[in-house]
């Protein structure tokens, strides 16, 4: 037998048990007379002691970092004292009969108790060590967690697990596809899938009822904390149902998780119209962990004799207690709001009895400056921020600020999940005039809103005014995920098309199937999908997914452990009929 325990289960118990462990040595302390060993397996660490009797003492000596050991040996109470609370095997050790070096280790090229500060390239590059650090190894088999925890609440619900195919044509969800030649079929490609979004609503077509599938999905985007190429959603489908179906299974899988990591159930879910969030926060995915929400004071300086306010809009944030914030500081608040767009940004310091300190307060009446100081609930000593301006360059600058200003840490505040509802169908005008849509091209107008779609004015602007039968979920200001119910009829799916500037013809050519497919009776139907590493991030405490990905890229998009993206044979570039055509850097 290896190994009768794992070494870091060991407890007082087991006191005057023979053992055999079988792990990494995690540090070692050499007395010269006795060797101290921390051996550490999946299970965790305990401290093993080769007392100088021993006949394997040479052996001991030459242990080194992360060698490969089996030994056998008897548990024993740890000396009064030497007691080490901090480790779940603390009040334990053993004491080694036999010693084994079952594989020897090379120096590491990071030394795993700092890694954290160590160069990410470097850390990726060995990542096989680097996950045998306590917290990615913690952050994996939470991972693994939530994975189960989810299939088990979606198959309560009757939802069925299907696997759509990775080698696919094109499915927009708004990212650029990865492509892959193919050797059959020379100087064509096949796109890998950004989701399933087409293969299940053709499930929904084939009587499918409840889809599911914990989906890789890949994207050609830049990436970012909260962004890989690839990643995994918990994707979903169901039919004949409406938004609040969706939604209410969609709880279920994200409670289910929740409590099988933490062993709590989570707060109830909030939920906010896009219009509401993007009114009170700025953003379509709050982060409502904190307020300092942003307050219209359209109604304060409605016939202000300030120039700077006589805008569409003039809202506010209030910073509490940052009254003190020195001049360069408000310098570079001003510019930071320039950067995102404000024609300026106007600070008011509240001094004693509510006056405002502020280089604009001569140009506002007494009415104005006792309005704002009311609007905005001030008190003494705190810092008001205001942009005039386009409503839509305001909330935008003042909910990035109050993000910039307010934010907890990943880790602090808890978990607030809210459902945005009610988003609009675009999110605004390509270059070419074109609305874009705001989820992708399968989302069904708002039933009220439908006949804008043929009535629009011709510049587009009252298109955005369209709603959506879509919602997101959005988790401490991260967008966990975006559902919607489709469009099921051939003729909306045109005209919708047909409004992005997909033609007819392009439309047959990339859509033809779906369209076809829903000449055979396709039920109504909706759907949802969530990235779990997202999820499982936020459950881990951690800023980057990148933590609890096994084999994460860089934030260039490389593994520099494998060396991917890699050139490939001209030979195998001929038979794929793909040429290349600037050579590749050096
Ligand atoms: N396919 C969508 C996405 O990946 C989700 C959905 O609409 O179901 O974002």
């Amino acid at each position: 037998m290896m190994r009768t325990h794992r070494a870091g289960d060991l407890r007082p118990a087991d006191v005057g048990g023979e053992v055999a462990l079988c792990g990494w040595v995690a540090a070692r302390r050499d007395h010269g007379g006795v060797v101290f060993l921390d051996l550490r397996d999946a299970a965790g660490i305990v401290q093993v002691v080769v007392d100088p009797s021993r006949p394997d003492l040479e052996v001991a000596h030459r242990v080194r970092d992360e060698y490969v050991l089996r030994i056998e040996g008897r548990v024993r109470r740890r000396p009064e004292g030497t007691v080490n609370p901090d480790l779940a095997t603390g009040e334990v050790e053993v004491a080694v009969e036999r010693l084994e070096v079952v594989a020897e280790a090379a120096p590491l090229p990071f030394p795993l108790d700092v890694a954290d500060d160590v160069e990410e390239a470097l850390r990726l590059r060995h990542r096989y060590l680097d996950l045998r650090r306590e917290r990615l190894q913690r952050n994996l088999r939470l991972r693994a967690t939530v994975n189960s925890a989810i299939r088990r609440a979606m198959e309560d619900q009757g939802f069925v697990e299907v696997e759509t195919p990775m080698l696919i044509a094109s499915t927009p969800e708004g990212a650029r596809d990865f492509v892959v030649p193919s050797r059959l079929h020379p100087g064509r490609f096949y796109a890998l899938p950004q989701s399933p979004q087409l293969f299940k609503q053709l499930l929904m077509v084939a009587g499918l009822d409840r889809y599911y599938q914990i989906a890789r999905c890949l994207r050609d985007e830049d990436l970012r904390a909260d962004r890989q190429f690839e990643f995994m959603q918990l994707d979903a489908e169901m039919s004949f149902a409406e938004p609040e179906d969706v939604m209410a299974a969609i709880d279920r899988v994200v409670i289910a998780a929740v409590e099988a990591v933490t062993g709590e159930s989570p707060r109830p879910f909030g939920r906010i119209t896009w219009h509401e969030a993007m009114e009170r926060y700025g953003t379509d995915k709050p982060d409502v962990r904190f307020g300092m929400e942003l307050v219209d004071l359209g109604e304060v300086f409605a016939h202000t004799g300030f120039r700077a306010f006589q805008a569409p809009a003039v809202k506010g944030i209030r910073c509490p207690g940052a009254g003190d914030a020195s001049r360069s500081r408000l310098d570079q608040l001003t510019e930071r709001a320039k950067e995102l767009g404000a024609a300026g940004l106007v600070w008011m310091r509240v001094e004693d009895g509510g006056a405002l300190a502020s280089p604009v307060a001569k140009f506002l009446s007494e009415a104005e400056q006792l309005g704002v100081v009311d609007a905005m609930g001030a008190r003494t000593g705190d810092l008001l921020l205001l942009v005039a301006g386009e409503r839509a360059v305001a909330n935008h600058v003042l909910g990035v600020l109050r993000l910039e200003l307010g934010r907890p840490p990943v880790n602090e505040g808890g978990l607030h999940f809210l459902w945005v509802v009610d988003f609009p169908l675009f999110e605004g005008l390509g270059e070419d005039g074109r609305p874009v849509p705001a989820h992708h091209p399968f989302t069904m107008p708002h039933p009220d809103d439908l006949h804008r779609l043929d009535r629009h004015d011709g510049t587009g602007a009252d298109l955005l005014e369209v709603r959506a039968r879509a919602y997101d979920l959005v988790l401490n200001g991260w967008e966990l995920g975006s559902g919607s119910v489709r469009i099921h009829e051939p003729e909306v799916q045109e005209r919708v098309f047909s409004l992005l500037g997909i033609s007819a013809e392009a439309a047959r050519a990339r859509f033809g199937f779906l369209l076809e497919a829903f000449r055979y009776g396709a039920p109504p139907h909706a759907g949802f999908a969530f990235g779990i590493d997202r999820l499982v991030a936020l459950l881990a405490g951690e800023e980057n997914i990148r933590e609890v990905i096994a084999f994460p890229k860089t934030q260039s998009g490389v593994d520099p452990m494998t060396g991917a993206p890699g050139e490939v044979d001209p030979a195998a570039l001929r038979e794929l009929g793909v040429t290349v055509l600037s050579p590749p850097r050096p």
